[in-house]
């Protein structure tokens, strides 16, 4: 084994530890589209292997974790009022990196970023793990053929596709939506426009 796959394997035992099986089984199946994703898009496939393995590491953790850790870090206070669909992006990134030992600044911003997408200016890592747990071979969705086929061909046609189609099942839902995930939605529209 080479030591990049024992790291990996590693940090399997650690992030299964952490969730339940079905869970467990998407970052998987997010990692392995993630491989595939760098590989199209030119991107070191290992570091996109990683970033989607560990991209849900903190998603059943307890809202109190997130609150003391949102403390601890210094991050924004205005986290608080949200919940743990975007804690866990954000706030799981420093818990990844405390925790895990995973330093790589572009794998703890893709982890940062995987909910809300960012700008056009999204760093290629993140566009990839956004993507790959959106499209991972387990996601059934009316439209996800189209979306993966779409992503085939351009990632950041997927991105948008992926933001405008999140954003319209957030509001039809009446969910509340975080800002970034606004911000992000009009940039890329604005570049498509
Ligand atoms: P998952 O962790 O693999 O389920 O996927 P994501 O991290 O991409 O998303 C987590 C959940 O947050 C999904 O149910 C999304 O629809 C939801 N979500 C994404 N953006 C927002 C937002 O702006 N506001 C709210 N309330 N939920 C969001
Ligand atoms: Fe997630
Ligand atoms: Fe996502
Ligand atoms: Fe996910």
């Amino acid at each position: 084994m080479t030591a990049f796959e024992e790291e990996l394997h590693a940090v399997e035992k650690k992030v299964s530890a952490q969730l339940s099986d079905g869970r467990f089984q998407h970052c998987l199946r997010v990692s392995d589209y993630a491989r595939k994703l760098a590989q199209e898009n030119g991107v070191d496939e290992n570091q996109a292997a990683l970033a989607g393995l560990v991209h849900d590491y903190a998603k059943e953790r307890p809202a109190e974790d997130f609150l003391a850790a949102i403390d601890r870090f210094h991050l924004d206070p205005d986290l608080k009022n949200w919940s743990r669909a975007i804690w866990h992006g954000v706030v799981g990134a420093e818990m990844i990196q405390d925790e895990l030992g995973i330093d790589d600044p572009a794998i703890l911003d893709a982890v940062r970023l995987h909910t809300t997408g960012d700008g056009v200016e999204m760093p290629t890592l993140a566009k990839i793990v956004f993507m790959a747990d959106y499209l991972e071979t387990g996601r059934d969705f009316p439209g996800v053929k189209e979306a993966r086929e779409i992503t085939d061909k351009s990632l950041d046609r997927g991105v948008f596709y992926q933001l405008q189609h999140t954003l319209s099942f957030l509001a039809e839902n009446g969910n509340v939506i975080y800002p970034k995930t606004f911000t992000s939605y009009n940039d890329w529209a604005r570049h498509f426009a």
